[in-house]
């Protein structure tokens, strides 16, 4: 397949190119650098299946030759990135989706959003399943990731529904691994940066809010099984309109509905800081600070849905996730100016 990833430059698009180039598919990574960087591509660079294209997704997109599947990651991801950039996240949400989904349209490429359990806001169901709605303040500082990912899933859905466009959506847990930067904000890379500098851990609140975290390879391989799957509903949803506008709000009938993809081992946020302590072997202490507005309470997938249409699970434990994360972290700590 010749496949575009929007956002390719940065942590999770870079992986995901990895593993498609390794599996003799050719990427093309469209990234404007705001949060990504060359370094995570820069091993790719060069190879005969691999292109990058320093590009906003905002503005018209165009690509030369034919495409398969079009994979959008673009967009800051960690609370940090997009309250620091919030018309920007707005941006790339709306009008990047938009302009990637025309290109789709166009292409007759698949096309694979990544979207977020932040669709869910401060959930008060959990697990969350893909039909909970969600709980989400348009107007808080966080609105502007969670809306425009709303958003984005509201215009793939439409461009299937209305245009036939074979589409898929995934809504991504917590995950980490390498290549994420060390200053990037996400507790994970933060907790692993001051334990292995002897800095107190940041903890955001009493540390009693939950999240469930996934390893890198974990979500890159649930991600390529939901985007190999093959469609059935496209031309018949296409053909008759009507089918959908009578379907029943929350049904999930095809690959087509949003697949959470996730770990669902939940942990407060304490705990993880005292797992990183315990692994780091760091003498750090634990420090308190105001909790972030709307900052979650909880968040866990549920995923039957991934594990029913996918056959998909996690398989690497939390505890050998966060060494190997340890020891990537320890690496970029050695070299010089790496934050
Ligand atoms: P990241 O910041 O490392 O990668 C995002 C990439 O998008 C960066 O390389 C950035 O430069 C690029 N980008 C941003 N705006 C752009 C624009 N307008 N045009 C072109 N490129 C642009 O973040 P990540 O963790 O790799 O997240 C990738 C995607 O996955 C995002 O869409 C994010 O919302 C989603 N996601 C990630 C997680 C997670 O835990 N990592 C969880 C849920 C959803
Ligand atoms: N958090 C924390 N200390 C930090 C960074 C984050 O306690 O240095 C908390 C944050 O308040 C949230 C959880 O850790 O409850 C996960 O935060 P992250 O930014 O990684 O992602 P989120 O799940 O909020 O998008």
């Amino acid at each position: 397949m010749r496949i575009l990833i929007t956002g390719g430059a940065g942590f999770l698009g870079s992986h995901l190119a990895e593993s498609l180039v390794n599996q003799g598919h050719t990427v093309i990574c469209m990234d404007n650098l705001s949060t990504g960087k060359v370094e995570n591509i820069a091993h790719l660079m060069g190879h005969e299946r691999f292109a990058f294209i320093k590009y906003n997704v905002c503005d018209y997109v165009h690509v030369e030759g034919p495409l398969d599947a079009v994979m959008h990651f673009a967009s800051p991801a960690s609370p940090q990135d997009y309250l620091d950039m919030p018309i920007a996240t707005l941006k790339v949400g709306g009008l990047g989706t938009h302009k990637v989904l025309g290109l789709a349209k166009a292409k007759g490429a698949r096309f694979l959003l990544a979207s977020t359990s932040e669709v869910y806001g401060d959930p008060l169901v959990n697990p969350q399943p893909e039909s909970y709605w969600g709980n989400v303040s348009p107007i808080s500082p966080r609105g502007v990731y969670d809306e425009a990912k709303r958003f984005a899933e509201a215009m793939t859905m439409a461009y299937h529904r209305y245009h036939g466009v074979d589409t898929r959506i995934v809504r991504i847990f917590n995950t980490f691994g390498p290549r994420m930067r060390p200053n990037d904000g996400r507790v994970v890379s933060n907790f692993i940066v001051q334990a292995l500098q002897g800095k107190p851990l940041s903890v955001f609140g009493d540390g009693s809010q939950t999240r469930s975290f996934c390893y890198v390879d974990d979500l890159v391989r649930g991600i390529l099984a939901l985007l190999m799957i093959s469609s059935d509903k496209t031309v018949e949803q296409r053909t008759d309109r009507k089918s959908f506008l009578t379907k029943q709000n929350g049904d999930q009938d095809s690959m087509h509905d949003p697949v959470n993809i996730g770990n669902p081992r939940e942990l407060t946020v304490l705990d993880i800081a005292k797992l990183v302590l315990k692994l780091t072997k760091s003498s750090s202490e634990v420090s308190y600070h105001p909790l972030p507005a709307d900052d979650p309470k909880v968040r866990r997938p549920d995923i039957t849905r991934a594990r029913t249409l996918l056959g998909w699970e996690p398989q690497v434990g939390l505890e050998d996730a966060l060494q190997k994360t340890i020891e990537y972290f320890r690496a970029v700590l050695a070299r010089p100016a790496s934050i």
